[in-house]
């Protein structure tokens, strides 16, 4: 799409950058615009290294999912899941367990598109389009109720989403969702963190952002914790995403701001 004289398919917004579209290219992929290029040329240049962290992510979102499948866990919902990249949620889940089931939710339109053709290649995955800032939206989606079966433990994801939630509908999104889910079911989250970094660095980062239809927030390690309320973490807690379980031949001393953990709901 982006190589072809970068003329969009009709219904697609590429006057402002799309965060979807942005990660693609910090993964290095190529279901991007000029304009989101730009905007991740600007987010590298006020916080280089942002394509190291947004690979970093990947790699715990793997972790997470494969310790969630390993915690029994057969079913996920996995919110704001981007567009289709090496490693895909199913992919790990149905490692572990080929009858996993996973749902892939996200409001953009691409990933939509892409994802029924890359994501959802068999009956026990699927993408639909609905909006995490109303839970009920997701919840209560036909091909998620058709999926998952909510008296059994879920694994929900957002991984890189919370931090486009404001803390005023944060109460209300992530209590719609844990009171959804039963007992034994888990939480998995990464959060951009203003801890360490100085602040015209996060300044000038949620400046890029607050020109995409989904303005960042970075916040503080306390602040973080709240969205994981009424759920138990893993060791080791909420710590910087490359901490958490890291594999054996990761590498080391990279520079990181995202925050990650993984709660199970008693
Ligand atoms: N979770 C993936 C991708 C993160 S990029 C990962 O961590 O690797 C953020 C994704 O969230 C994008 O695909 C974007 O389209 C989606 N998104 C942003 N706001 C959303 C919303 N309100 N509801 C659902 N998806 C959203």
């Amino acid at each position: 799409m982006s190589d072809s004289g970068e003329r969009a398919p009709a219904g697609l917004d590429t006057s402002r950058p799309s965060v979807a579209r942005m990660y693609d290219y910090y993964l290095g992929g190529k279901d991007n615009f000029q304009v989101d290029r730009d905007a991740v040329d600007r987010v590298e240049k006020a916080m280089p290294g942002t394509r190291q962290v947004a690979h970093q992510n990947r790699a715990f979102l793997r972790r997470a999912v494969r310790y969630m499948a390993r915690q029994g866990v057969r079913q996920f919902i996995d919110i704001g899941s981007g567009l289709p990249t090496a490693g895909n949620t199913h992919e790990i889940a149905q490692e572990v367990d080929p009858s996993a089931r996973v749902v892939y939710v996200d409001n953009d339109p691409v990933v939509l598109n892409h994802g029924r053709a890359l994501l959802a290649a068999d009956s026990r995955t699927t993408v639909v389009t609905a909006d995490m800032h109303r839970p009920d939206e997701v919840l209560e989606h036909p091909a998620v109720t058709r999926l998952i079966d909510f008296g059994r433990p879920v694994g929900v994801l957002m991984i890189a989403m919370v931090h486009f939630l404001t803390l005023d509908e944060q109460p209300y999104v992530m209590a719609r969702l844990r009171d959804a889910l039963a007992p034994g079911s888990h939480f998995t989250a990464t959060h951009a963190t203003t801890d360490g970094l100085p602040a015209d660095m996060v300044a000038q980062t949620e400046a890029v952002y607050a020109t995409t239809p989904t303005p960042i927030h970075f916040r503080p390690h306390a602040e973080i914790a709240r969205f994981f309320d009424g759920f138990e973490l893993a060791p080791p807690g909420l710590v910087m995403l490359n901490e958490w379980r890291p594999d054996a031949d990761a590498p080391v001393a990279q520079p990181c701001w995202l925050y990650g953990a993984v709660g199970r709901k008693p």
